[in-house]
């Protein structure tokens, strides 16, 4: 499954925030395995298009689709040279497909901040040069190996060597793998690196419980959402500390509590939303009477790939799908309805699947 890792500084908020997940995930009763892991939580992606869909097509369950975060705590300045724990979180920052950022945007005397002061611009820097640090030592040892591969002859290395010399440059300026920009033929050489400051980023600004209704937060927001404007990423302003009160609760008493807060939504929904768009992430469906059900793929998955989510058999024995556009299938008002109105079209093997898919698969057994 795909995985957002939570990273940032000690006492920024990343443990109550994660509490917060994992306690919003454990009512969400469709993901039982979630708590093998403790590090791990599992969280359902909200998405209300499955609501209308049973209401056309009255299932006896709804399942939303899921994804992971995981809490990659311990990481410290110095992490890169082995600090703390250093390596270890580093390594388990190799294994996420994307970072959430958590950043300390609250005041409170009551709780210590490792540098002395609320600084999130530093403390953003602190991790990301120990994350370029990390990256530096991975781009020099290979860039060695690569550059003997060279000079033993073999031409095939000198594309490698340059790309490799580009991004060792990059990150000498103290800059992110990820502005350092790649043919995908270099993308594919360098891709086993798993380079830590090439993946995407989102930074979640934690707050204040009394200013998590407000989108411009306070100045320390203001900031964070400069620096991430000047490098493409999304700010998500959370508290931390709200969010966990808001994870207790269900239904109306959830609906009520974020009402009287001046809030649409949770801010761990919206953190949810971002990461999987960070991860280009996308959402078809499958709608029969047994459930309506979301499920998860990449931005252009094909159609046999996107069934092999659902079983591998479903894969391999793929033969056709049946697709209509969630918006055609709303606006019919039924699955008849839809192919009366030509709306139900026969797809092959090479149909890249859109979000918002119905999807019917037929397969071979
Ligand atoms: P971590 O070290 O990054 O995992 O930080 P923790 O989640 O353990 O939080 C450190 C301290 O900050 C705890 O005492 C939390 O109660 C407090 N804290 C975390 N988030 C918030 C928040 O949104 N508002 C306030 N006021 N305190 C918070």
């Amino acid at each position: 499954p795909l995985q957002a890792g939570i990273v940032g500084l000690p006492n920024v908020g990343k443990s109550t925030l994660f509490n917060a997940i994992t306690k919003a995930g454990a009512e969400a009763a469709n993901y039982p395995f979630c708590t093998i892991d403790p590090n791990v939580g599992v969280v359902e992606v909200p998405d209300p298009r499955l609501v209308k869909l049973a209401e056309i097509v009255h299932p006896k369950k709804i399942v939303p689709t899921a994804f992971e975060f995981v809490d990659i705590a311990g990481l410290v300045a110095g992490a890169s040279r082995g600090e703390g724990l250093g390596n270890k979180f580093l390594g388990h920052i190799r294994e996420v497909d994307a970072i959430v950022h958590v950043v300390r945007c609250f005041e409170n005397p009551d709780v210590t901040h490792v540098s002395g002061s609320v600084d999130p611009l530093r403390d953003i820097e602190v991790i990301e040069l120990e994350l370029i640090l990390a990256d530096l030592e991975s781009v020099q040892r290979r860039l060695d190996r690569t550059r003997k591969n060279l000079k033993s002859g073999d031409k095939k290395y000198a594309v490698e060597v340059a790309a490799l010399e580009r991004i060792e440059a990059t990150l000498g300026d103290g800059k992110p793998a990820r502005i350092v920009d790649l043919s995908d033929d270099e993308k594919v050489l360098l891709r086993d690196l798993h380079l830590l400051s090439n993946k995407p980023v989102l930074y979640a600004a934690n707050v204040a419980e009394d200013e998590a209704a407000n989108e411009d937060g306070n100045d320390f927001v203001k900031k964070v959402r400069e620096r991430a404007a000047s490098e493409g990423a999304e700010v998500v302003v959370v508290s931390a500390q709200l969010e966990s009160e808001i994870a207790e609760l269900e239904g109306e008493d959830k609906a009520v509590f974020l009402e009287e807060l001046g809030l649409v939504e949770s801010g761990l929904d919206r953190l949810i939303r971002a990461a999987y768009d960070l991860l280009g992430l996308r959402t078809y469906f499958t709608a029969g009477e047994p459930e309506v059900r979301a499920w998860t793929i990449r931005t252009g998955t094909k159609a046999p790939q996107a069934a092999g989510v659902i079983h591998t058999d479903f894969e391999k024995g793929f033969i056709r799908a049946e697709v209509v556009a969630y918006a055609d299938l709303i606006g019919t008002g039924s699955y008849n309805a839809a192919r009366e109105a030509g709306k139900v079209r026969l797809e092959g093997k090479d149909y890249v699947v859109q979000d918002g898919d119905v999807m019917h698969f037929r397969f071979n057994v």
